[in-house]
């Protein structure tokens, strides 16, 4: 069946609500479930390339509002342009963005950027609802995003476009999911949702529309009206992504990369930020976290040793970049792999085990039983939580 919106997508495996499959767009084929690393406005061309490429990253993000605004000499469009010529690039619009700004993004303005650097999936303009604001605020935002959707879709004439929906509960969601399935003419073959973030960030407004396991909730219903669609998750990568994929997510991005490196912060599988250095207030390593760490094999830990991780040189930052970039981009293999075998209950239980995203795993589980992905509660569950 051809769509509109030039997306196709088919699943191979299933674990429960975890899936592999694959995400055929206008250009390429992209393996999920996946994660897209945010280019960033601050690092220069030379360090975002070099992470990205030694690691064999298969995906990364850019968005339209930065690079239309705060990409004056077009260093970023270049990077863009070299990266993608081995590497799928999603173009968000940066919808987001511009809720904090003066400046306001249009339809065509997106667009026109989208189609000139010929993004593998090109985001829509989006409204972010707001969980402070009322009902019908966020209605009206909902309603503007689905007519931008109907505005693209006239224009465009070749990209694969992903539609965008929010909603706070089984209502606004209803709403959005059947308005874009009229707007298509049939179910959307992929979607993306927004406005999860600021509720796992328990930003303020956040517990009104139900929290943490709104979220969860949410992704489980989305998961259950469209069995068959490519569910991309913006903006909810790192370790939430383990959560997320259980409850049936195919796709979610990681941005905070590079700030992370040049604030010191190491990562590990499972394992939340860590610091190399001693100071204040920040969880350093632990001597059972650097023996993982020797045994890592990442471009930078089979050539260094931990002390060149430490300082502030850009050198150290550059290592701790792509030491973090392989962790995330080698763990979807693992990911793949496991959902492949069958496996990957056990191994978000044991990645989980010692994280904050524990008890809301826990909470997950609990409603994926009685939803009938499993036939019991994970037997191990109490060793571990
Ligand atoms: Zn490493």
């Amino acid at each position: 069946m051809s769509s509109r919106i030039q997306l196709y997508f088919t699943k191979y495996k299933q674990d429960g609500f975890a899936r592999t499959g694959s995400l055929k767009t206008w250009r390429r084929e992209i393996s999920t479930p996946t994660i897209w690393f945010g280019l960033s406005v601050i690092e220069r061309y030379d360090f975002q390339h070099t992470v990205l490429s030694v690691n064999n990253a298969e995906c990364f993000l850019a968005n339209a509002y930065d690079l239309l605004f705060q990409d004056k000499n077009g260093e970023r469009r270049r990077l863009i342009r070299d990266l993608a010529t081995k590497m799928c690039f999603k173009c968000d619009s940066g919808g987001f963005q511009t809720t904090k700004r003066e400046t306001k993004l249009t339809v065509k303005h997106v667009y026109s950027l989208q189609r000139e650097l010929e993004c593998d999936i090109a985001v829509q303009l989006d409204f972010p609802l707001n969980p402070q604001a009322s009902r019908e605020s966020n209605r009206t935002k909902i309603d503007r995003t689905l007519k931008n959707l109907e505005e693209v879709l006239a224009i465009n004439d070749k990209l694969s476009i992903l539609p965008v929906i929010h909603g706070y509960d089984k209502k606004m969601l209803d709403y959005a999911l059947r308005k874009v399935g009229d707007i298509l003419g049939h179910d959307p073959p992929a979607v993306g949702v927004g406005s999860l973030v600021p509720l796992l960030m328990t930003s303020k407004g956040s517990g009104r529309v139900g929290g943490k396991r709104r979220v969860i909730d949410t992704l489980i219903y989305i998961r259950q009206k469209l069995p068959e669609t490519f569910l991309h998750v913006f903006g909810a990568g790192g370790t939430m992504a383990y959560l997320i994929t259980f409850c049936g997510a195919d796709s979610f991005d990681y941005v905070g990369w590079v700030q992370k490196a040049g604030y010191g912060v190491i990562q590990l599988p499972g394992v939340s930020d860590r610091f190399i250095s001693k100071r204040k207030k920040r969880k350093t390593l632990s001597e059972e976290e650097k023996k993982k760490l020797l045994e890592c094999a990442c471009p930078a830990c089979r050539q260094y040793s931990l002390s060149a991780f430490q300082d502030r040189s850009s050198h150290a930052r550059l290592l701790r970049a792509i030491h973090n970039v392989y962790v995330y981009q080698t763990e979807i293999w693992r990911i793949r792999e496991s959902i492949k075998e069958g496996t990957f209950r056990e191994f978000v239980f044991e990645r989980l085990k010692n994280s904050v995203w524990a008890p809301l795993l826990r909470y997950a589980d609990t409603q994926l039983v009685r939803l009938g992905a499993y036939p019991s509660r994970y037997k191990k569950i109490d060793a571990y939580i």
